[in-house]
């Protein structure tokens, strides 16, 4: 008797008549949508690794081949057997307690509090009546024009108390439309002085002035494992950047270009600076699509170049890293795992523990996969894409890509 016994580390996909082997190993693919091939092939056995096959089939060309092709992408290989059959075992993940189970454990994947990795807090902002209206729905409170809110700091330095002894998180993210403006600052900086050297505090400036506040700058550059990154959304802050740049020397710094369309692809072209990294990203202004489908989208080729391992094909089926383990509070004190989904509460009313168990047990950014949406969840690429990021929110489509 004969069986193609596939590699531990082979994933097999079916979607919508199609077939999809993956060897994570190597990155090797086999795609088909014959059906002869899916009915004699994809039939595994109680979901071992293991494809039996009849004898009388070994002789046909189409057969030949495809075993061909198995051997030499090191999916599988053939082998003969007379009474007991090996087995190979698939590739699956075990999680424990898994997410809304609602068991007590000393599992660490239960306690959702230690999943936290990063948290994102917004000091200050100037949110618009249409801005509140996507954020904070239904607060009739609110109805203004254009107001600058900044974070409460009591409020927020509660909210965080439970985690000046946690391991987990590794990034705190400060943000805002100018953050040396909050006027809590100086007892900010104390308060991130309790996360001693295990925590990254990273800096965003969203303004290029920060020369102006010279003490301010000094006093975050003192921070241990401090981060700074400079926004760029103008042109004009070309100029500052050589200058933010030789005063913040031997600091870590990131400049992202934000970008609309190609004039200001172009525009930023030649933006240059000594030994700092420049990010390009596109930014969707709700009118620059074509920018999108030409830059962004996934075409056939990109996809089939991607070439996950093991753990990164275990991540995008069971979570989204994108997003897992991170919050982010806003202005006004609305928490989220994702600023285009509903807020899972406010740090007025909810302890940080409430807030990660709303997420971990009923949220759907952290766990939201490509095979939880349409059309991802009819297509084979959906545990090799990348996960699903805020551009498909914006976009309001969760297939950035030319092929479905
Ligand atoms: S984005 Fe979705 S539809 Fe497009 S290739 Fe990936 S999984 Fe398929």
């Amino acid at each position: 008797m004969k069986q193609i016994i596939l590699a531990p580390y082979v994933f097999t996909e079916i979607r919508d008549k199609h077939v999809l082997y993956y060897n994570s190993l190597n990155g090797e693919k086999i795609i088909t949508s014959d059906n002869k091939i899916i009915k004699t092939f994809s039939r595994r056995e109680n979901n071992y690794n293991i494809i039996k096959i009849e004898e009388n089939l070994l002789h046909l060309d189409w057969v030949k081949s495809f075993i061909d092709e198995v051997e030499q992408k090191k999916i599988g290989i053939i082998v003969s057997y007379d009474k007991v059959a090996p087995i190979q075992f698939a590739p699956v993940i075990s999680i424990q307690n898994e997410y809304g189970q609602k068991k007590v454990s000393k599992d660490n994947s239960y306690n959702s509090f230690l999943n936290l990795r990063e948290l994102t807090i917004v000091l200050n902002a100037k949110y618009s009546y249409e801005d509140l209206k996507q954020n904070r729905k239904g607060n009739s409170n609110l109805l203004l024009e254009s107001e600058t809110y900044s974070v409460d700091y009591q409020l927020i330095n509660n909210f965080i108390d439970p985690l000046y002894l946690s391991e987990s998180v590794h990034r705190i993210n400060l943000n805002g439309y100018n953050i040396l403006e909050y006027k809590h600052f100086d007892d900010l900086i104390a308060m991130l002085y309790k996360f001693f050297n295990r925590t990254q505090i990273c800096f965003n400036f969203n303004t290029l002035d920060v020369l102006n506040d010279l003490n301010k700058l000094i006093a975050l550059m003192e921070l241990p494992k401090s981060k700074f990154i400079f926004n760029l959304r103008d042109e004009n802050h070309k100029s500052h950047m050589n200058t933010i740049n030789r005063y913040l020397s031997g600091k870590n710094i990131e400049f992202n270009c934000y970008i609309e369309n190609i004039d200001e692809a172009e525009k930023y072209n030649d933006l240059q600076i000594e030994n700092r990294k420049i990010n390009y990203i596109p930014s969707y202004n709700g009118s620059n699509l074509d920018f999108f489908e030409e830059n962004v989208f996934l075409n056939k080729n990109d996809v089939l170049s991607f070439k996950p391992t093991q753990n990164e094909v275990f991540k995008n089926m069971n979570i989204n890293s994108k997003y897992f383990g991170k919050l982010i509070i806003n202005a006004i004190g609305d928490v989220y795992a994702n600023m285009l989904q509903d807020s899972l509460g406010n740090i007025s009313t909810n302890s940080i523990q409430e807030i990660l168990d709303a997420e971990f047990q009923n949220g759907n950014s952290w766990f939201l996969t490509r095979s939880k949406v349409s059309p991802c969840n009819k297509c084979i690429f959906n545990i090799l894409c990348p996960p699903i990021s805020s551009y498909e929110f914006e976009l309001k489509r969760y297939n950035l890509c030319h092929i479905n």
